[in-house]
């Protein structure tokens, strides 16, 4: 099996055995006599698995009873419009962090819909660093706060424990490239949204986690497909939701339960993540962009200190079997995703090239 070590920010690398548990599966799901792909998602054996997706999702991230799990289509791009449509209602205010290209886009998006607001941003300094904020800095007025808890092109993010002090304001998280990487306390959020082609599955679907009391606010003039109480009400089956994309969701979860759940791939993620930046920290010839502080567990940037190396860095780890390295555009570089589902032999091989491409190029 000649497989690369996928380095892409989205979509990425899946756990291997998830992968060879859907060929298994493939032709005859568990004795029905056909794929998943092929099966009403109105019938027995899809109920089971959307079912079970949602369970080991609720008991991977402890969410608690008074939330929804919805299995959305659009993307977390998409929530950037339903979020303020459902949610900016009270006093059409809400309130941003803008610590990325992603956070800004929610931004933009919910300023067609009312009053939203910057309250602080990292651009000053290309969105190196999660900017520090106090209570009094936000509105008590503002319907929500918005933030974006991982910022995948430039590899911050904010740690459990240092989401912004917002009082008893609402948070809204896109936590689309590091959910189920570490453990979050759902009750501290509003609503959590994350895009699965990161850190979940394929591509197609979004998950929404929304607390009960928040849905039910959009207006009579919002387009039906984007009232959340539609979709809570159908338990994500209003239209045909992505089916295969859920049923390889619900795979990769029963992964992270086998392994030990959150608490095991969050220490596997640290110890990963710490080799790499260790490294990085102590050569004199790559430099990580990120504040060290605010560093991400799951996008790691960085560049070599002679940028004109860069190009060359990249083209020959593509041909040694680690890609999709190249940083975002808005970045350029390097970054290595290092999602849930990289292993650590991934990790070594990339640490041995950049040892390797140091040497030659000192
Ligand atoms: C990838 C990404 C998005 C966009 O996700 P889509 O599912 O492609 O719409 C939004 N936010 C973050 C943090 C992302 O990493």
């Amino acid at each position: 099996m000649d497989r690369i070590f996928n380095f892409s920010a989205g979509p990425s690398v899946l756990p291997v055995p998830v992968l060879q548990t859907a060929v298994k599966e493939m032709l005859n799901y568990h004795g029905y006599g056909l794929s998943v792909m092929e099966m009403s998602h109105r019938s027995k054996a899809y109920e089971e698995i959307i079912e079970g997706a949602e369970s080991s999702l609720r008991k991977l991230m402890h969410i608690p009873n008074n939330y929804k799990v919805l299995f959305l289509q659009g993307g977390a791009t998409l929530q950037f419009s339903m979020i303020p449509l459902n949610l900016m209602k009270k006093n059409q205010q809400a309130d941003f962090l803008i610590t990325g290209n992603w956070a800004n886009k929610a931004y933009l998006e919910a300023k067609k819909f009312g009053d939203a607001q910057i309250i602080a941003s990292s651009k000053d300094q290309n969105f190196s660093y999660i900017p520090k904020t106090q209570k009094s800095d936000f509105r008590e007025t503002a319907d929500y706060v918005h933030i974006c808890v991982n910022n995948t092109i430039y590899g911050t993010r904010f740690k459990p424990n240092g989401l912004p002090d917002i009082g008893n304001l609402d948070l809204i998280a896109d936590m689309s490239s590091n959910i189920l990487s570490e453990e979050y306390d759902v009750s501290k959020f509003a609503l959590i949204y994350a895009g699965a082609q990161k850190n979940m599955g394929p591509a197609g679907v979004t998950v929404v986690i929304i607390r009960d009391d928040l849905i039910g606010q959009a207006s009579i003039d919002t387009p039906t497909y984007l009232d959340y109480k539609i979709h809570a009400d159908a338990d994500s089956m209003y239209n045909t939701p992505a089916c295969y994309s859920i049923y390889v969701c619900g795979l990769v979860f029963k992964w992270l339960e086998n392994l030990g759940g959150i608490p095991a791939i969050e220490e596997i993620n640290k110890n990963k993540a710490q080799k790499l930046y260790d490294y990085i920290d102590n050569s004199d010839f790559y430099i990580g962009t990120a504040k060290t502080e605010d560093r991400s567990l799951m996008n790691v940037p960085f560049i070599c200190k002679n940028s004109d190396l860069n190009a060359a860095f990249i083209a020959e780890a593509e041909k040694k079997g680690l890609q999709n390295l190249k940083g975002h555009r808005s970045i350029g570089g390097m970054r290595a995703s290092i999602y849930n589902a990289m292993p650590v032999e991934g990790i070594d091989a990339l640490i041995l090239f950049m040892q390797d491409f140091a040497k030659r190029n000192h």
